[in-house]
Formats: C-alpha cells, sequence, structure tokens
C-alpha cells in the first residue's frame, strides 16, 4: 500500500510546520552580503546579547559538560523557585518554553478533545494541538485584542481540555489586565488546562504585570510558562520553565525526555535569572526603541498596534511580501505575517538603537523603490 515505507498518523499529515524567523547566514548567502552587516529583527531575540551574568556561569560550567546534565536540573529549578517563592516541586524545566507548550499537549490531549486559542496568536499553540489530533479551536480577535469572554465560553463545550493565553500576545504586543485575566481562569471549567504563557512579561510596565504565581498558588488548572529567550538573551541555548501545583508537574515530568535541558543551558539560566540590573536596562531599551518606531511609523502614515513586548506590528498594505524582500536586499530582516493571517502587515523586533536606525532607512528606500 504504502510507496513510502510508513504510514504516518493521519492528523500530522495535515500540519504545516513551524515558519521562524529567516537566519542571517541563509539571507547572507541568498542576496551576496556580509553577515557581520546584517540586521536581524525577525526572532524577537534580545539585541543586547547575553547577560554577563549568564555568559560567566556558561564558560565556568563548560569544563564540565562531558557529564550528563542533572536530568532533574535541580539547581535550575532551585534558583527559578527562589526567584518566583515557590517550592522546587512546583517547577519544570524546559528545552524552551516551546517545550513545556508541547508536553502539557501531549499530557492533556488527544483525538476527540478540544484546545483553544486566540485568532493572531503563537503558532506553536495550534502545532502542538494538531499533533495530538485534538480539535483545533480558533477563536476570532475582536479588533485585534484577544476576546476573553468569547474563548471562556468555546471553553464551556464538553471535550475542552486546553486553553493557551499569551501576555503580552505575539504578534499583536497586545496585553491583557490582571482583572480580565483571572475572571477569565475563574470562568474555565476545573478539568480544562489553561496555560498562560509569559515569553514576554519581562517586557510590561510595572503597572501591568500579572501576579501569575498568585494564579498558579490559586488555580490547580493554571500553567504558567517563562522562557530565557527573550529578554534574558539566551534563545540559542534554549532555556524556559513552567510552573503549576506539583499534581501537574508530575505527571508532565512523566513524558518530559530526561536530560531535556542541557548543561550550559541550566548554568546560564540560573546565572542570570535574578540579574535584575540587566532586565531594567532591556526594558528600558526597548521602551525607547518602541517609541522611536510609533514616531517613526506616525511619519510614515502607517497603523501599528499599541505594543508592551519586543516587537511591533505594522500594517504596511498589500506590498508587505515586496517590501520584505528590498528590506532583506538591504541586510535587514524583520518577519512577515501571512502565515498569522496578517498578510498585508510586517512584525518588527525592536533592536538597539543602531538596528532600528538601520531598519528605518531600508524601509524608507522599500516604499521609494517600489512607489508605495
Ligand atoms: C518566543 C515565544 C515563546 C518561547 O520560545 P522558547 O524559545 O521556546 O522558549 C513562547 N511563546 C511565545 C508566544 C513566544 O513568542
Amino acid at each position: 500500500m504504502t510507496q513510502q515505507g510508513f504510514v504516518a498518523k493521519t492528523y500530522i499529515g495535515a500540519i504545516s510546520p513551524y515558519v521562524a524567523g529567516k537566519p542571517i547566514e541563509e539571507t547572507a548567502k541568498e542576496y551576496g552580503l556580509n553577515p557581520e552587516k546584517i540586521v536581524k529583527l525577525a526572532s524577537n531575540e534580545n539585541p543586547l546579547g547575553m547577560p554577563e551574568s549568564a555568559k560567566q556561569a556558561m564558560v565556568e560550567a563548560a569544563t564540565h559538560a562531558f557529564r550528563y546534565p542533572d536530568g532533574n536540573a535541580r539547581h535550575f529549578r532551585s534558583a527559578v523557585a527562589k526567584f518566583l517563592g515557590v517550592d522546587d516541586s512546583w517547577v519544570i524545566a524546559g528545552n524552551g518554553s516551546d517545550e513545556i507548550l508541547g508536553l502539557i499537549a501531549r499530557l492533556v490531549l488527544s483525538p476527540g478533545t478540544r484546545c483553544v486559542y486566540s485568532q493572531y496568536s503563537f503558532s506553536v499553540y495550534e502545532l502542538s494541538a494538531q499533533e495530538n489530533g485534538a480539535e483545533c479551536v480558533e477563536i476570532p480577535a475582536d479588533n485585534f485584542k484577544v476576546d476573553l469572554k468569547a474563548i471562556s465560553e468555546a471553553c464551556q463545550v464538553l471535550g475542552t481540555r486546553l486553553v493557551f493565553i499569551t501576555n503580552p500576545n505575539n504578534p499583536t504586543g497586545l496585553a491583557l489586565s490582571s482583572e480580565a485575566i483571572e475572571s477569565f481562569i475563574a470562568s474555565v471549567p476545573k478539568d480544562c488546562v489553561v496555560v498562560f504563557d509569559e515569553a514576554y512579561c519581562d517586557y510590561l510596565p510595572d503597572d501591568m504585570r500579572v501576579d501569575s504565581v498568585a494564579l498558579v498558588k490559586k488555580y490547580p488548572n493554571v500553567l504558567v510558562t517563562r522562557t530565557f529567550s527573550k529578554a534574558y538573551g539566551l534563545a540559542g541555548l534554549r532555556a524556559g520553565y513552567g510552573v503549576a501545583q506539583p499534581a501537574l508537574i508530575e505527571m508532565m515530568n512523566r513524558i518530559r525526555p530526561p536530560f531535556n535541558m542541557n548543561y550550559l543551558a541550566q548554568a546560564a539560566a540560573a546565572g542570570c535569572i535574578a540579574d535584575k540590573a540587566f532586565l531594567k536596562k532591556v526594558y528600558e531599551t526597548n521602551r525607547a526603541g518602541v517609541e522611536d518606531l510609533e514616531k517613526f511609523f506616525d511619519e510614515q502614515k502607517l497603523t501599528y498596534l499599541k505594543t508592551l513586548a519586543n516587537f511591533i506590528l505594522v500594517k504596511v498594505g498589500p506590498k508587505a511580501a515586496e517590501i520584505n524582500t528590498e528590506l532583506l536586499k538591504q541586510g535587514v530582516i524583520v518577519r512577515p505575517v501571512k502565515s498569522y493571517g496578517l498578510p498585508e502587515w510586517l512584525r518588527i523586533s525592536i533592536g538597539t538603537a543602531e538596528d532600528n536606525a538601520r531598519f528605518k532607512e531600508a524601509f524608507v528606500k522599500a516604499r521609494e523603490i517600489l512607489g508605495v
């Protein structure tokens, strides 16, 4: 019967793979550019690089990396637990927070169950539901905002086992209030896990931060996920974690691959988690960059969303793909978001002042060339 020598599960054949930001090396080759001169504003990486605290811890750990890492990531998890004020048993380590998103989906989803998330949200949610054969229920956004009321209603349907909420959201950059989040969580049936993805929480102003640990303490069906890939500048190492009550963490640990978080990632992440000085600098650099780009898009008379994250979503019109190509030719990589259902928009990660200047210059030139 089969020509290929294998029979994949039918629901896996239906998956369209994750589209990542275009790598620097690939862009350099394709357009004949010097990779050193390329500005990548496509994957929400930290333009300041990694903190010294992480680098130091990683260099010290390097000598020992011939050994397996601690399979229970004790040192890392205890650094996280101390940072959050919970017991170690409330923390699970991940090879990036993507892995945690995948683990929770594997734990609770199977054919016949439902997974709910908003339109314009992180594509990994859909992927992790699809690979488990669950029904994907995407709730239309309300003028780009996550419609918590409609999502809550969708969660009442029998068989709904998982719902994803992101704050601030990717790719819109919009944030929810603490009150809205808590009343949403309170409304979700007790047998439906709420994943509260806080990949970008470090970019929120103080008055918008959510006490997500308090939510975990109050609700046994809440799983908070965080990452070291964005504000902490460790995207290439793959480091993230989940926080939930011990019963849920213990179940996830049963399917977590042994040694999932590598030696260097554990050391670096534990070394920088409490680096407040670095996070402050990251926050301030980012806000200055956001203001700069907002001013620029105002001058360009373009519509953008008021971001509270480290990227900005801007409507550049029907020629978005062409603009993207013109930017690439000039060595500026941004993120087209057609796959998110936003063919006329681009998502630009906030860079250093220098990166942002390069982007602005290239963008003006791209519009001139295309006459848009
Ligand atoms: C970047 C991102 C993550 C995390 O990525 P990892 O590198 O796997 O930790 C999670 N959620 C959202 C919404 C993101 O944008």
